[in-house]
């Protein structure tokens, strides 16, 4: 068996995509395979191909037929004219199931944090793959973390890919949203992210220039093709089953407030401390802390309706945030609530005459001047919340390639899934 892995084919601008040149890489093998590995790397890392995808192709042809059919894929069908394109081939001669543990736990670390050219070339020596790089072949890194990421991410959802017509590219994808939300309804959860049922957006269609049709994420092959099957739209000239570590949260590490890495994602556990304030351009802060550190949390403008939730939170409640950190502030991809505050303590109320008391001096309690009356303290009064213990996520149409969707479940609380 041959493992092939492709890396930093496409481009930001012109929209070529690595995916689509793994599936004209699969079409030239004699034995076309079945599936390939669609891994999504280190979402944080700056110069990143779009989406940070990077590919590998099972096959039994030898090394050298398929070190010489991938080439000559990529020089015709990369981007490597684009600046931003480094193009990166690894090929091993071994299958999906005898990937050596260096490879695997290689291609864990890339998910998590970025890698060098160097730790990849030691890798790809040590091992004996074949290699090659365009320009820097910065692509090498991604290559090499596919060909060890089917071993590497135990929790696997798929994605089936169809792609336009060639002359097609650069106009309007003629896919028929009403078959999709229905198709997805019928599907959802067994496929998630079709859909945005509240945007009335086509989460599965990209707004981006590029050959992908459409791409329906689930839990089964069989799934992810039924629905795909169920859809109207032009021709669809090729397409292609991707196993994924896509909706699986891999990127997340358990992370605690005062410890954290700027450019990692993580799972945080902390108490609301600022209330949350919406600024210009709808984006929602707010601060938690844990053991008097503190941590700022953002809810983008994209994120739609989630804000909503954000903005429900209050001062002391208890809640686990999800995201990403850059400039020290956390990306919300997702929440749950552990705690809520339940009770509100407000100034208090003269029972004679109905108006609010003043303070009486420091530590002095409150009182009434018109009618003499006194209170010792503040009062306790009930506060009504809209949040429910548990999950909130954004909607799929915000949703990052690596976020799982709580419907997928396995979470350690209630869910309030977004569809
Ligand atoms: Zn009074």
């Amino acid at each position: 068996m041959t493992l092939i892995g492709v890396d930093d084919t496409d481009s930001r601008s012109r929209g070529m995509c690595t995916t689509f040149l793994a599936t004209q890489i699969a079409a030239a093998l004699d034995d076309a395979p079945q599936a390939c590995y669609l891994v999504r790397l280190h979402p944080a890392v700056k110069h990143k191909t779009r989406g940070n995808a990077a590919v590998a192709i099972p096959t039994n042809t030898d090394v050298s037929d398929a070190f010489s059919i991938a080439t000559s894929i990529i020089e015709k069908h990369a981007v490597i004219d684009d600046p931003a394109t480094h193009p990166g081939l690894v090929i091993a001669s071994h299958s999906t199931d005898e990937i050596p543990p260096i490879v695997s736990d290689y291609s864990r670390q890339a998910m998590r944090k970025h890698k060098s050219l160097e730790a990849s070339t030691t890798i790809i020596n040590t091992q004996g793959y074949t290699v090659r790089g365009w320009k820097t072949g910065r692509g090498r890194i991604g290559a090499l973390a596919a060909i060890g990421a089917p071993a590497a991410f135990p929790d696997t959802t798929f994605e089936y890919i169809t792609y336009r017509d060639p002359s097609q590219i650069g106009t309007p994808r003629d896919v028929d949203l009403d078959s999709v939300f229905t198709a997805a309804e019928a599907s959802y959860p067994d496929t998630w992210d079709t859909i945005d049922r509240e945007e009335r957006e086509a989460v599965c269609v990209p707004n981006t220039p590029g050959p992908v049709l459409y791409g329906i994420r689930g839990e089964s092959p069989t799934a992810v093709k039924e629905l795909s099957d169920a859809i109207d739209s032009e021709p669809i000239t090729a397409s292609m089953l991707f196993r994924t570590n896509q909706g699986t949260d891999a990127h997340l590490h358990d992370g605690s407030v005062g410890s954290l890495s700027n450019d990692t994602a993580y799972r945080v556990t902390g108490t609301v401390s600022t209330p949350p304030v919406t600024k210009p351009g709808g984006h929602v802060f707010f601060s938690i802390t844990h053991n008097e550190h503190s941590l700022d949390c953002v809810a983008f403008e994209p994120t739609k309706r989630f804000r909503h939730h954000v903005r429900n939170l209050k001062q002391g409640d208890r809640i686990t945030v999800c995201g990403e950190v850059t400039d020290k502030t956390l990306k919300l991809e997702k929440f749950a609530v552990r705690d809520l505050t339940t009770t509100t303590k407000t100034v208090p109320v003269c029972n004679k005459c109905g108006s609010t008391m003043e303070s009486a001096g420091a530590s002095q309690g409150y009182r009434c001047r018109d009618c003499n009356t006194t209170a010792p303290e503040k009062t306790t009064q009930p506060l009504p919340r809209t949040l429910s213990p548990g999950w909130y996520e954004v909607p799929p149409c915000a949703r990052r390639h690596i976020a799982k969707p709580l419907v997928r479940g396995g979470f350690d609380a209630p869910i309030h899934p977004e569809h």
